[in-house]
């Protein structure tokens, strides 16, 4: 594999839809974690921050579609990378609100597997 131009690759995730941007970055933080003076967990999530007019802002943290809720279906191999974010759900978990394209997710913090309405 060539090696990737940083600033090219930049470039490009700024040039990409919202949808697809949204799917890559929750897919490229799936699974990266580590422990920290091996007392403390790291994960990594994507974020979609937003707020109407001066009002505060909302944190809402992007959640992939649970992959094993998805087998024996037509989204097994992947939701299409322009499906728009329009569904949310509160962590039973962990308290994170979280949103999505799918209906079943998996919180990005704590791994709850969570229904988005
Ligand atoms: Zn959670």
């Amino acid at each position: 594999m060539a090696a990737l131009d940083r600033s090219g690759v930049l470039a490009w995730l700024r040039s990409l839809p919202e949808e697809e941007f949204s799917h890559l970055l929750a897919e490229a933080c799936q699974g990266r974690a580590y422990r920290h003076y091996d007392i403390t967990d790291v994960r990594y999530a994507a974020a979609q921050v937003w707020r109407d007019g001066d009002e505060p802002w909302t944190v809402e943290l992007i959640a992939a579609e649970d992959v094993a809720r998805y087998q024996s279906t037509p989204f097994a191999a992947g939701f299409p990378t322009n499906d728009p974010i329009v569904r949310t759900a509160e962590c039973s978990g962990c308290g994170q609100r979280v949103v999505s394209w799918a209906r079943w997710v998996r919180c990005p913090v704590c791994g709850e597997a969570l229904s988005c309405s």
